[in-house]
């Protein structure tokens, strides 16, 4: 089956800089994606350009984005508006600042529902309540007359949600969605995307730092530095046979081991540039090899690519 939403060979450029270069990455249907890296790796900025949010300075230099057999790239934005929202719903990680202040949760929802939808006022507010109570919100009528900055930030998060699922989309993507909620509502907000995406069967694109968030949702993941796809795979093949250094270093770092990601590399310089790999400055296995080229993708196992000159033999 052709894959949802599909990027081929997508380079993106801020200000003349690439930032993002040859991405390939595809997105199937009902499968829920992560895609991991410090900031700066480029994770947001692939989202941008599916949403049609680079703003002035960037744009895609080079590639196609596809979704459902039409090239995002090539969408005036009209057309890209119709998608977005109905089609393809975002959730970000400051829930306060995504949120109008100036409007009550239930005004808001009530004008998104009925931009969708030929719904009336009273039907609109009716779906309101019924889609905060289904990403359990427990009164949702007293919260439809609340303002963003009078609910805890778990709440908040859980109206982004709502909003986000009242077009029904067919991909939602969640940009760090948990980041800024202590350890436990974050757990409950992963445990609603899951139960969500089960009952709606769409497609989440799941944007972390946190690979222990992509261990609890994922399936799949594709793990970005400086710019790149350095490593992409089954989660459970990327988390017990990770093949790039970055990957490696990225686990060796997580909580549950103890110790800091920088710890566990021998160099800490800023990211390679231009056309050579763009960990050379951090990895400790880098040799003449590494500083001459970029590499090239390998395959570990089945659908499992790595970008780095160091096979798995050499390990
Ligand atoms: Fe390290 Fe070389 Fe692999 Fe880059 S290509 S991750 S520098 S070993």
């Amino acid at each position: 089956m052709e894959p949802l939403l599909k990027f081929e060979h997508v380079t993106i450029c801020y200000n003349g800089e690439n930032v993002v270069q040859d991405i390939n990455l595809e997105l199937n249907r009902g499968e829920i994606l992560g895609v991991v890296g410090e900031s700066g790796s480029g994770k947001s900025t692939i989202i941008k350009a599916v949403m049609g949010l680079l703003g002035n300075e960037g744009m895609v230099t080079e590639g196609d984005i596809w979704y459902k057999g039409k090239n995002v790239v090539d969408m005036q934005e009209k057309e890209l508006r119709t998608l977005l929202g109905p089609e393809i719903a975002m959730i970000f990680q400051d829930s306060l600042s995504a949120l109008n202040p100036v409007y009550t949760v239930g005004s808001k929802m009530v004008e998104l529902i009925r931009r969708h939808t030929k719904m009336s006022k009273a039907e609109a507010k009716k779906r309101a309540v019924e889609l905060l109570a289904a990403v359990g919100i427990t009164d949702p009528e007293k919260s439809m007359k609340s303002y963003p900055h009078e609910l805890s930030g778990g709440m908040r998060q859980r109206v982004m949600i709502a909003m986000a699922m009242s077009s029904n989309p067919q991909i939602l993507i969640a940009d760090e969605p948990t980041t800024a909620l202590d350890v436990t509502i974050q757990a409950q907000i992963l445990h609603l995307l899951l139960d969500l995406q089960k009952k709606n069967g769409m497609s989440i694109i799941l944007i972390t730092h946190d690979l222990g968030v992509v261990a609890q949702t994922c399936k799949r993941v594709a793990v970005m530095c400086g710019g790149y796809v350095v490593e992409e795979g089954a989660v459970e093949d990327i988390f017990l046979h990770p093949g790039h250094p970055y990957t490696q270093a990225l686990i060796a770092s997580m909580p549950r081991v103890g110790g800091t990601f920088e710890q566990f590399l021998e160099r800490d310089l800023s990211d390679g540039s231009g056309n050579l790999c763009p960990f050379l400055n951090r990895c400790k296995y880098a040799d003449k090899t590494c500083e001459a080229c970029l590499p090239k993708y390998y395959e570990s196992s089945e659908n499992h690519k790595i970008l780095c000159h160091r096979r798995e033999e050499e390990k």
